[in-house]
């Protein structure tokens, strides 16, 4: 089932998330919600508090469903390993219509459970690498925007809170 996605200046998603103690069958049928959710957007990741869940979950795939191995569950994730620099384009589906520079590593290992309470540990790089970070760091209550220059970030903060007076957000 696809969930509505919370965007940027709803209070969910500038704080972090809760650690999951146990799979439930509610947190499964989340996950699948998750994954149409990303497909139908469609992203190359989404967080639990995108659809408004407060938890450590997110969903990744960057071919977008084109090959099912590139789908990954990751469920109490965190860096094992952070190396290198890349600088390219981001976006985000809670902030719609907007793009950024920003800079991540180059190379991280996340280590997490997936769906079944299994451990997991992936290795990714460039593309995978940025958009695992990016998601990690929707579990902590940060956006791309707050990994900006206060300058390019606040010209994006202010066009969005034009959009939000005009209800158009
Ligand atoms: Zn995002």
């Amino acid at each position: 089932m696809i969930r509505p996605i919370v965007k940027y200046g709803d209070e969910i998603l500038h704080r972090p998330a809760e650690r999951v103690d146990a799979m439930t069958p509610e947190l499964r049928v989340l996950i699948d919600d998750m994954i149409d959710t990303m497909y139908a957007a469609p992203g190359v990741g989404l967080a639990a508090p995108q659809v408004g869940v407060a938890l450590r979950i997110f969903v990744v795939d960057i071919s977008v469903g084109r090959r099912s191995d590139d789908l990954l569950v990751f469920v109490n994730p965190e860096f094992v390993e952070r190396e290198g620099m890349q600088l390219e384009e981001e976006g985000c589906l809670s902030v719609p219509g907007f793009h950024a520079t920003v800079p991540r590593a180059q190379r991280v290992v996340v280590k997490g459970q997936d769906r079944t309470g299994g451990e997991v540990i992936v290795e990714g790089i460039g593309l995978l690498a940025r958009a695992l970070q990016h998601e990690l760091d929707h579990l902590d209550g940060h956006l791309f925007l707050d990994r900006l220059r206060g300058v390019q970030r606040d010209i994006i903060v202010r066009k969005i809170r034009k959009l939000r007076r005009s209800a158009r957000w």
